[in-house]
């Protein structure tokens, strides 16, 4: 028992969770890789419509017993969240703008026709599981503790309708360094084919479904030799979307005069706090940042003569990942050297920094 609630009137259960050994734990701490481990406690809520929220505890990360009817392994009323932890110089922990992510879920949620859980409870429950499992955050460079919120219908019932019934977990891993042997550009495969959201669809939400879509493409692009997927608007097919899982910014020039191009938030794309975060800090470099359509033909032509410099993804699990080659079937083509361009690397860094504590933050940024 403890004092501490998940929401108005909703106090949180915290039990006492059985800790995995310190040498089992240290061993999968040494190489996390990414999603392969998962710490010793688990955060569960319930909701019931009429209820509202209720039973929430942190418990021992355990299977869920699900009845087969269950509506979100049917129709996918399902939706989640990914931020990081991370272990601090002077030995605390904290957590990157997890109230936008907060804000990020409820706005998913209401799209799945979902019950949204209060921005104040998605902290407390994200808090309170990372307060238990505090000594699962790796140490190591660039080593961040993942964290995972969802939430699924789980009423059993197979009419296709809003399900009465839903709960909502947070569970975390151990996350390794995402370029254990420094930075390198990806290459990716434009999609002229598949596209990843349409107008009026769910491209500005994480809803599972997203994501189970995306794998075809992802596979044969991988096919292609290529790492990941460039999506293309769904109406014209001109226009540069995001990556399956990160959003794009391009660099225009070089040099402090460089601008920076990210496409514009059209409803069909995800709007990253990476990508927010990278806005803010590039207008304080004193950089120009737009966001606006930007084509592929803008694209290709820009690297042809030399306007478009740099191009890199960013999203909370690689930061900042720079592209390299370009595939497509209209004709492939290379962003700079094979190598980081500056600009990328700069912001990386400077990203970097805040997040594992190594310069004063300024913004308010850390929790
Ligand atoms: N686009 C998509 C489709 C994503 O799944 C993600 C990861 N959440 C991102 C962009 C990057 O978002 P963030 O910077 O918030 O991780």
């Amino acid at each position: 028992t403890s004092s501490r609630k998940f929401t108005e009137g909703v106090p949180l259960v915290v039990e006492d969770v059985p800790r995995r050994p310190a040498a089992e734990r240290a061993a999968m701490l040494a190489d996390p890789g990414f999603g392969r481990y998962f710490t010793d406690s688990m955060f569960v809520a319930r909701y019931r419509a009429g209820e509202g929220w209720y039973d929430a505890r942190l418990t021992a990360y355990a299977p869920l017993q699900l009845d087969p009817s269950t509506a979100a392994l049917h129709y996918a009323q399902s939706i989640f969240e990914g931020l990081k932890a991370y272990a601090q110089p002077d030995g605390s922990v904290a957590t990157f703008r997890p109230e936008a992510n907060a804000a990020r879920f409820a706005r998913s949620a209401r799209r799945l026709a979902m019950p949204p859980v209060p921005e104040d409870a998605f902290i407390a429950a994200v808090d309170a599981l990372v307060d238990a499992d505090r000594d699962w955050v790796p140490t190591g460079p660039d080593q961040t503790l993942y964290i995972r919120p969802y939430q699924l219908a789980s009423e059993p019932f197979l009419g296709v309708r809003p399900a009465s019934e839903y709960l909502f977990l947070v569970i975390a891993s151990p996350a390794g360094a995402y370029f254990p042997r420094g930075v390198h550009p990806v290459s990716v495969y434009l999609s002229e084919d598949y596209i990843r959201a349409a107008p009026g669809g769910t491209g500005d939400v994480k809803c599972a479904g997203n994501y189970a879509a995306s794998l075809l493409p992802q596979q044969e692009a991988s096919a292609l030799g290529c790492d990941q997927v460039v999506y293309l608007d769904a109406v014209e097919k001109k226009f540069i979307e995001e990556l399956g899982g990160m959003n794009l910014f391009f660099v225009l020039g070089s040099g402090d005069d460089a601008e920076l191009v990210t496409p514009e938030l059209s409803g069909t794309l995800l709007p990253g706090i990476t990508r927010d975060s990278l806005i803010e800090l590039a207008r304080t470099m004193g950089h120009t940042v737009t966001e606006r359509r930007f084509s592929v033909d803008e694209w290709r032509q820009g690297v042809a003569d030399g306007t478009v410099t740099e191009t890199f993804a960013c999203g909370t699990a690689a930061v900042i990942t720079p592209v390299g080659q370009v595939k497509a079937r209209t004709g492939d083509f290379v962003v700079g050297d094979g190598t980081p361009g500056p600009l990328t690397m700069k912001l990386r860094e400077s990203l970097l920094d805040i997040q594992h504590g190594r310069v004063a933050d300024t913004r308010g940024w850390l929790h």
